[in-house]
């Protein structure tokens, strides 16, 4: 069972996304446990300020520290159990290794920030991980933190109905999946491989492993240099470049 904490000024955002399918089925089952935590409520100046203007002029707004690690020094407790997470476009981009590392956690604290981004002292000093979900500035952390805890929830056991799935999807072996199809076999004259419909395991799984290295290869060559392939796979991919399948 993993905890979240979720630190946001809009945690209104939260309640639908997490309402639905797997999500939410994982929450009624105790495999999940979401807290939302709205950092205004340890704002304790007069107008429960969570944001000031920039040191040094600029536009925007910078969210404080003191709202924050207030919040944090209660919903840490107790001390070391939890990780604290910062969301930020200033990372390298999470991937599934991340979220299945995270998935070993107890509780993780996941930060969102908004406006131009957090004062840099909750950086240096409150967090153990900052995490982005991609090249792109988006207007508050809430939906990547959605995003990641989607991603970390798919690897705790039993969220998904079958584990395996986990196992041959794209990124987890670091090729892309193959394709897939289901009923009709035909579709306006759009038809689904024969081999899949041939009920020979062997040969859908060679077909698949195929397809798989080809769709890698074509489409995400930079993963195949960090992958390591039999030597069978090899001879699959080097016919694959060679044009041969
Ligand atoms: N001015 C900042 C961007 C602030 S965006 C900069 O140039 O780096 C406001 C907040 O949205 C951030 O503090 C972060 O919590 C969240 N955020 C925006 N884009 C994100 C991304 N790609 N991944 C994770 N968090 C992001």
């Amino acid at each position: 069972m993993i905890e979240f904490e979720i630190l946001s000024i809009f945690p209104e955002m939260f309640a639908s996304p997490l309402n639905f399918s797997l999500l939410k089925k994982a929450q009624e089952r105790g495999l999940v446990n979401i807290h939302l935590h709205n950092i205004r409520d340890w704002a304790d100046d007069k107008h429960n300020m969570t944001d000031d203007a920039p040191y040094g002029g600029g536009c925007g707004m910078v969210m404080k520290v003191e709202p924050v690690e207030k919040a944090l020094n209660e919903i840490r407790n107790p001390e070391g159990v939890s990780k604290v997470v910062l969301m930020t476009p200033q990372r390298e981009v999470s991937n599934q290794k991340i979220a299945a590392e995270l998935a070993g956690e107890k509780r993780i604290i996941i930060i969102c920030g908004r406006y131009e981004g957090v004062d840099e002292r909750i950086r240096e000093h409150l967090v153990d991980r900052e995490i982005s979900i991609g090249d792109y500035i988006l207007t508050g952390g809430e939906l990547p933190a959605l995003v990641l805890i989607d991603a970390v929830c798919r690897f705790i056991p039993d969220v998904l109905g079958n584990p395996e799935s986990t196992q041959s999807e794209s990124f987890s072996i670091n090729l892309l999946e193959y394709p897939q199809y289901t009923r009709p076999a035909e579709y306006k004259s759009w038809v689904v491989p024969d081999v899949l419909l041939s009920g020979n395991h062997a040969e859908i799984e060679l077909w698949r492993k195929k397809e798989s290295l080809k769709r890698t290869y074509q489409r995400r060559p930079d993963l195949l240099k960090n992958i390591k392939l039999s030597a069978a796979d090899k001879k699959i991919l080097d016919k694959i470049k060679q044009k041969d399948i």
